[in-house]
């Protein structure tokens, strides 16, 4: 039989793909990257607006507690010390800091001491175990009952439902109780949203690192895989797909459902509209989630004043169609036993590798990506 002129096809020129081609370069692997879009970095990619870096398909924070993972990204560009600490305008009008932590409590309940806050919280969970006791349940069945025993009903009410609502179109008792468990509750003064080691953006934005990863590699933009399977089924041993589980599939079982974000992006004649990248915007009432303002990204302290303008964008969440970029899988159980199905077909091919938070139907950070893609390659 004739060599096929690739040993890996990369289906999509995101984060997973640009690794794993970075990865497979340097194991002296012959990679070919298609994207079907314009640009390379799939949703990292930022547009340079006024001299700052606009993350076109929303915020990206890098952080990690894995020191290999932050050594490599390091080595592709050096990353800034941008730290995560968002705030949220509540339903109350009040302005509270993020994640659940001591500044939080003092702004909702004017307590000053861990332990005063302790003993808050533990009666707030309180209620909320014996209510759910009384309807016979002992283990949180969905988000809304997560939330209520981690965190209690005044939280839930002024800064978890109406955000989350909004964020994924769907009740709170409707929402798998994972999503509420990426946010830490900490009892000390510390608004730093994660709590891993290392975290930051890179120097000069993400397309630096996405162009870094793909330096050497051959990569084809504006290229569908489904509008010429046949063709690039054919041009590699192995194919590392990106995309869409149940399109690769055909959608046999029926579709997966995503969240998609749109967002209006507009530029203010001000060099500091709203002091922090990120506002998030917790009550149903107001129709966006969330205003990121993307040059405190990387620009810090009054050096925000250097350029006399601002790019803001508004995070409108909305429910996918074909038309629109996929960006969050709801695993709520319909589509996980959908996902499953799908996956049980995927084990079957050697022949296909399927990677990230599309084809593994899962909501994934960026670290983790870059750990697994590692991984494979030692
Ligand atoms: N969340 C919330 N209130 C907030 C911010 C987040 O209730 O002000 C919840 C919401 O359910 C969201 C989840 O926490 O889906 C995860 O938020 P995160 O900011 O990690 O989401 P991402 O940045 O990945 O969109």
């Amino acid at each position: 039989m004739a060599e096929r002129e690739y040993d890996y096809l990369i289906v999509g020129a995101g984060l997973y793909g640009a690794t794993f081609a970075h990865q497979a370069r340097r194991h002296g692997k012959r990679c070919l990257v298609i994207d079907r879009r314009p640009h390379s970095g799939g949703n990292v990619y930022c547009e340079e607006i006024e001299g700052i870096n606009v993350h076109k398909y929303g915020a990206h924070i890098f952080h990690t507690s894995d020191r290999e993972v932050w050594e490599f990204v390091n080595s592709i560009v050096p990353f800034n010390r941008y730290t995560n600490s968002p705030v949220a305008v509540a339903p109350d009008g009040k302005l509270y800091n993020l994640p659940f932590n001591m500044n939080t409590f003092h702004q909702m309940w004017g307590v000053k001491t861990p332990e005063e806050a302790m003993s808050k919280l533990e009666e707030e969970r309180r209620e909320a175990r014996e209510r759910m006791l009384s309807d016979g349940i002992s283990e949180p069945r969905n988000l809304e009952e997560q939330a209520l025993s981690l965190i209690g009903k005044d939280i839930y009410e002024q800064l978890i439902k109406g955000y989350t609502e909004k964020q994924w179109g769907r009740p709170c008792d409707q929402l798998p109780a994972f999503i509420i468990r990426r946010l830490p509750v900490r009892m000390v003064y510390d608004n730093n949203y994660f709590d891993d080691l290392y975290q930051g953006i890179p120097e000069g934005g993400y397309n630096k690192l996405i162009d870094g990863l793909l330096e050497g590699v051959e990569v084809c933009l504006n290229e569908d895989f489904f509008s010429n399977r046949e063709h690039w089924e054919s041009v590699a041993d192995t194919i590392v797909f990106t995309g869409k589980i149940d399109q690769f599939f055909g959608y046999r079982f029926g579709k997966l459902e995503y969240r998609t974000v749109s967002f209006e992006t507009e530029t203010i004649d001000k060099p500091n509209y709203q002091g922090n990248a990120v506002v998030n915007y917790t009550s149903g009432d107001i129709p966006y989630t969330r205003i990121i303002e993307h040059k405190h990204f990387e620009t810090f302290g009054n050096a925000v004043y250097d350029n006399p303008k601002t790019v803001v964008s508004r995070e409108y969440p909305t429910e996918w169609n074909e038309n629109l970029e996929p960006y969050y899988p709801v695993n709520n159980e319909r589509n996980q036993q959908l996902y499953e199905r799908y996956k049980s077909l995927a084990d079957q091919t050697d022949k296909v590798i399927f990677g990230g938070r599309l084809a593994e139907y899962r909501y994934y950070d960026m670290a983790p990506i870059i750990q697994q893609v590692l991984k494979y390659w030692k």
